[in-house]
């Protein structure tokens, strides 16, 4: 039986073809409040993620190290990138789901439901034919912590797709306690969906719902994983199909019928990841107040990350 280094805690032992025995966590940026939203730029050779305390989104990469991107963020969270490659963003304090152009000016895509102000859209994936899928959950107006404290207006903590041709906005879930982290399968055909309400309220379990896709409708398949430590936030898929969640105790990889692979333990809490790196073997980890780093072999799912660009 093969031997992983200690931070990588195999529970089965199809794990060991996906990290490597010669692997170690580099923690790679640090000194942070909350870092969240990873998402890898290739073609640029960087990673992009959230300080979301703080109103940044910073930049590292391997040759520059860490600089800042942007400032005054709105309490930017999650990120990702549509089809085109453009940038697209949740932010806590705007309420707003954002997209910055190639020339740098930003787009609001979305900022209401139904007249009312959206609560705090905090992740968000874009599908292939350019519909946006977020979560609004409402961490960020529950306090002035990473977002401006207020009163919520929507009915519920609602899943959302914008649709790409008719600019239609529709609750697609409604019923989760806390909606965060969504990734789709490298199919389309599931959407994962984090449910992260155990934050306040211990009664919720943290689990994972999976969900197929319908075009514009979402089927619920129930549960798909529940975490054993933790709960989880961000998620991404690799190549093959197995997900990988943030956890308490670091990140989980499950295979897609929801068996535990192994964990890759990681000494901070973990909000998020994202696949990436020159050749998209790597793994970038959001924890707190760092980011952390390893190599694995498998790619993400998402077309960017294994771009050779970079
Ligand atoms: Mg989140």
């Amino acid at each position: 039986m093969i031997t992983l280094p200690p931070f990588l805690d195999m529970r089965d032992e199809r794990f060991a073809d996906l990290v490597h025995p010669m692997g170690q966590l580099e923690q790679i940026a640090t000194g942070f409040t909350w870092t969240e939203g990873p998402v890898w730029i290739g073609d640029h050779g960087c990673l992009l993620f959230s300080d979301i305390p703080s109103q940044r989104v910073m930049r590292w990469s391997a040759r520059d190290g860490v600089s800042v991107f942007r400032e005054g963020s709105q309490f930017n969270n999650g990120n990702t990138r549509d089809p085109q490659g453009r940038l697209v963003g949740c932010r806590h304090g705007a309420r707003d789901v954002v997209r910055t152009e190639i020339d740098g000016s930003l787009t609001v895509l979305a900022n209401s439901y139904e007249g009312k102000r959206l609560n705090s859209p905090n992740d968000v994936v874009v599908s292939s034919d350019g519909a946006v899928w977020f979560t609004d959950p409402t961490y960020g107006i529950l306090s002035n912590f990473e977002g401006f404290r207020a009163e919520r207006e929507q009915s519920a903590n609602h899943v959302f797709r914008l649709d790409p041709v008719s600019g239609e906005l529709r609750a697609v879930v409604s019923d989760f306690v806390q909606p965060n982290g969504l990734v789709f399968s490298p199919d389309e055909t599931r959407l994962y969906i984090a449910e992260s309400g155990s934050s306040h309220d211990d009664s919720v379990p943290p689990v994972i719902r999976q969900f197929d896709v319908d075009g514009a409708r979402l089927i619920d398949r129930g549960v798909f994983a529940t975490l054993d430590c933790g709960l989880p936030d961000g998620m991404r898929v690799d190549t093959q199909g197995n997900l990988w969640s943030s956890a308490g105790d670091g990140v989980h990889c499950f295979t897609p019928d929801g068996t535990l692979l192994g964990k890759i333990l990681v000494p901070e809490t973990v909000a998020n990841l994202c696949f990436g790196g020159a050749d998209g073997h790597r793994l970038f980890i959001t924890a707190t107040t760092s980011v952390y780093c390893t190599y694995v072999d498998t790619k993400g799912a998402e077309p960017w990350t294994r771009s050779r660009l970079g």
